[in-house]
């Protein structure tokens, strides 16, 4: 059955009863062209593929053609009888039901994947927590080589900034220091059912050996990131000096330090910039 036939997944959803739930973002893909696209992109046969919310398997099955094991990991457990249905011939797929962020992936993927050379995550990811799954995933420092899911346009815009220009978040320092990041494709709203009411781009991160930055520590190098990006509209001065408790005089000795100005915003400051700061906040701290 080809699942991403509008009327086979009406029908599938009809047969078992099933509502599809907005609080978990289930917008299935109906569009054949997007996970042949996906899957070629994010594996090859010596690849095992972690993949987050399968909901009824549509992606699933290009990945386990591709591949050479997946792991497909979905909270909803009312999708157990249809996944059963639906991947019954892909020997090569695992199905666990939790959630993704509750998990022990590091344990899922050294329980599965040890004989694979290359590991990656591929998923359509629920929206309601793009950002929580993305940090999670690379600040856990899993074992993983790539990064290939369909985020919000918006979000894939925000993920793929460079650090420094106002489209950047303190999720897109965590990307650029982790990994390398590139938009692939975009999707249109309507390649989904429902249609949610954004367009979407699939987005690969491949993750990087050594950052491109060095921080004396990595712990600090976020928590400062995460300060500048805390209350956007203020100077840098501010929102760290009220996020992280340290002095202004303080703060302003190190962007002095730097050559940059006492009114500049967190948002403006280059990776290799909030390196510096991390690192002369971090010898301050320990005066
Ligand atoms: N892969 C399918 C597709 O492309 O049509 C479904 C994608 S749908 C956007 C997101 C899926 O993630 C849903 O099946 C949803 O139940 C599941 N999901 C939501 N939150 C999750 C979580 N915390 N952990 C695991 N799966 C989750």
């Amino acid at each position: 059955m080809e699942l991403s036939n509008i009327n086979n997944v009406q029908n599938l959803l009809k047969k078992s009863g099933l509502s599809l739930k907005k609080s978990l973002g289930q917008n299935f893909l109906i569009d054949g062209t997007v996970c042949p696209a996906m899957a070629n992109a994010a594996c090859d046969a010596d690849t095992g593929v972690l993949e987050i919310g399968p909901g009824i398997g549509v992606l699933t099955r290009e990945l386990s053609k591709k591949s050479k094991k997946v792991v497909a990991i979905e909270i909803d457990e009312r999708l157990k009888q249809i996944l059963s249905e639906t991947l019954n011939e892909c020997n090569n797929v695992k199905v666990i039901y939790g959630d993704c962020m509750k998990l022990d992936l590091n344990k899922i993927i050294k329980d599965n994947f040890g004989d694979c050379r290359k590991i990656a995550v591929c998923a359509n990811l629920p929206y309601y927590i793009t950002s929580p799954i993305i940090m999670m995933l690379l600040e856990s420092r899993l074992p993983i080589d790539s990064i290939t899911v369909m985020v919000q346009k918006e979000a894939a815009e925000r993920l793929c900034a460079d650090v420094g220009t106002r489209e950047a978040g303190v999720v897109t320092v965590a990307v650029s220091y982790y990994a390398q990041k590139e938009i692939l494709f975009g999707v249109d709203r309507s390649s989904f059912l429902p249609a949610p009411n954004v367009d979407s781009s699939v987005i690969q991160l491949k993750i990087l050996k050594n950052p491109p930055v060095s921080v004396k520590d990595e712990e600090w190098f976020f928590k400062v990131a995460k300060a500048c990006f805390a209350q956007r509209r203020k100077t840098l001065v501010n929102t760290v000096s009220n996020s992280l408790g340290i002095s202004k005089d303080y703060i302003k000795a190190a962007l002095s330090e730097m050559n940059l100005s006492e009114t500049i915003r967190g948002e403006q400051l280059t990776l290799k910039e909030l390196a510096n700061l991390s690192d002369i906040l971090l010898k301050k701290q320990n005066v």
